[in-house]
């Protein structure tokens, strides 16, 4: 639950006033216009190395600078520190702590909660902490924490004599460390296991500007609070070694269903091929008798394209193979072909080169979301809900309101492999799907009738499906914003290691330096 009153939460200029009243019972941080705000001279002296820039509100690229992905976050921070070196960042964090201005970190601006940003804070910006290198040959590699998945998709592709790929986030833009700090899972998931699973160790510097390596041997409790224990809150991180794995050829189809009504012969027609294409996803899904190689996303739009749509990735063989093992998907098109179709797949030698043709979603939209990690026990059943859901959302909708739903497949071996090393709710383990809701597009004011609407939603239809075969709900931390639900976000997002971060957090940020609204510590 987003409560007004917490730093960050808010949407407008009046709101972050307010809260700075609320706020300041945490820790007090020095705001811009007051006297202890730093003198020009000392906020542009942060830099430490060539290609580092401090923007202020004065500069004519701090406007641009300051938007976020997500415009339903219109903050203005203090000042922007563009960083181009580790030193940078340690120079930044110590001034932050010395002159008491709150530090934020940001990379891409994906965060859909807003955590990456604020008003009147420092914020750390370490997008062009963008190297790659290999570590060992072929096998382990280090990024920067500034690249994004698209960069290393491309490096990886482009490394000659390595023929191996990654587990990265299935849009090119997002940015791969708040991706894996909360978990991270993308098109290579089904193979190979989630985000955290992957990283080997990280570079982090601390609240006191020290660089620390976390890993199995190093700080190993930091290590796990920040295998999944989300961004912005242990520390800033400047780079990550982590598994590659072989590349094979992949092939992609898209098979979409028409969802009019209209086009069927009744209600029940439509709910019968929705049943069919749960069970077959169920099927592929199974973790013991699924399908592996098979990865991809459900995914449901209301408004412009009122139609389902399976994007179908499946690693290896060729593309009559990949037809092959779809065949249960083709029947059940070929029984329904005024509304459905299957593509022909299209082959790709490797994943770098299917990842180079995956299209970024636009930005530049509000978006609200809500999430639920579904059990193999929930799948069969959630296409179903997931399309008639959306449909009532977006006939009770106003504002000019659109929902979209988009699920990922997730679940196999290498998911169930997870283990107590690290921080991810540890429902993780046995999900099969990740859900992610979106309301966008709203007209003026009409945001919280949004959230508001998704949320009730949410907690009616996603969160019973969430609890099949669990004691409790859980979502994805990085994908939900959590306005509304009964269910506490701490629980929702870490279940039952929430104590565990907590004493993490306690230990390496005593001061509670690193803050940010339904971030592990917030309550603190
Ligand atoms: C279009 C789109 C597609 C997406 N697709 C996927 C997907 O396929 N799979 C998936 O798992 N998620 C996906 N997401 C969600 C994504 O994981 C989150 O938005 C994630 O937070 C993005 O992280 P980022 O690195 O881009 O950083 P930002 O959005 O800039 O920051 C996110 C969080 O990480 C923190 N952070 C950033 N850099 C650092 C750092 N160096 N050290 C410490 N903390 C840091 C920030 O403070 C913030 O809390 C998607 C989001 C969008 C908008």
């Amino acid at each position: 639950m987003v409560a007004i009153g917490q730093p960050g939460s808010c949407r407008t200029r009046r709101c972050a006033s307010l809260l700075l009243l609320t706020a300041a019972s945490a820790r007090e941080w020095c705001r811009p216009g007051a006297p202890c705000w730093p003198s020009v001279d000392e906020l542009r002296g942060i830099c430490a190395t060539p290609g580092c820039r401090v923007l202020l509100p004065e500069d004519d690229e701090f406007a641009n600078a300051s938007v976020l992905r997500d415009t339903q976050w219109t903050f203005t921070p203090g000042l922007i520190v563009q960083v181009a070196s580790v030193e940078d960042v340690q120079r930044a964090v110590r001034f932050a702590a010395a002159k008491s201005v709150e530090p934020r970190v940001f990379n891409t601006g994906h965060c859909y909660d807003g955590h990456c940003s604020g008003d009147g804070v420092l914020r750390v910006d370490v997008g062009a902490l963008n190297a790659t290198e290999w570590v060992t040959s072929g096998d382990t590699f280090r990024i920067g924490s500034g690249c994004r998945w698209g960069d290393v998709y491309g490096w990886l592709g482009n490394s000659s004599g390595h023929r191996r790929c990654c587990v990265g986030g299935g849009d090119p833009s997002v940015g791969v460390t708040g991706w894996t700090l909360g978990g991270g899972h993308g098109p290579m998931t089904r193979a190979f296991g989630i985000g955290v699973q992957q990283v080997l160790s990280f570079e982090v510097v601390d609240a006191a500007g020290a660089v620390k390596t976390a890993s199995a041997t190093s700080e190993p409790e930091l290590f796990w609070a920040l295998r999944g224990g989300g961004g912005g809150t242990f520390g800033i991180v400047t780079s990550f070694t982590l598994r590659s794995h072989p590349d094979t050829a992949v092939h992609y189809a898209a098979a979409t269903a028409n969802m009019s009504l209209g086009l069927y012969a009744d209600f029940a027609a439509r709910r019968a091929l929705l049943d069919g294409v749960g069970d077959w996803l169920a099927a592929i899904l199974d973790p013991t008798s699924g399908d592996a190689s098979i990865s991809g996303t459900v995914e449901l739009d209301h408004g412009a394209r009122h139609q389902l749509v399976l994007k179908l990735l499946v690693r290896g063989g060729d593309a009559a193979s990949a037809s092959r093992r779809v065949a249960g998907l083709a029947k059940l098109v070929a029984r329904n072909p005024a509304v459905a179709r299957l593509d022909e797949f299209a082959s790709y030698d490797s994943f770098g080169q299917y990842a180079a043709s995956i299209p970024s979603k636009p930005p530049g939209a509000p978006e609200t979301s809500a999430s639920a990690l579904l059990a193999p026990g929930a799948v069969a059943a959630s296409v179903a809900a997931i399309v008639e859901g959306v449909e009532q959302l977006f006939a009770a909708a106003s504002h000019g309101t659109e929902f979209q739903c988009t699920a990922d497949m997730v679940g196999g071996a290498a998911l169930a492999a997870l283990d107590d090393a690290a921080s991810v709710h540890d429902a993780w383990r046995a999900t099969a799907l990740v859900m992610a809701c979106s309301a966008y597009g709203w007209a003026e004011g009409g945001r919280d009738a949004a959230a508001a609407a998704l949320n009730a939603w949410s907690a009616r239809a996603l969160a019973p499906l969430s609890r099949v075969g669990a004691r409790n709900q859980s979502a994805y931390v990085n994908e939900a914003q959590t306005d509304g639900f009964d269910v506490p976000w701490s629980e929702l997002f870490w279940g039952s290691r929430y104590g565990r971060l907590l004493d993490v957090k306690r230990s390496v940020d005593p001061g509670g330096f690193w803050r940010c609204p339904n971030c592990v510590g917030s309550e603190l």
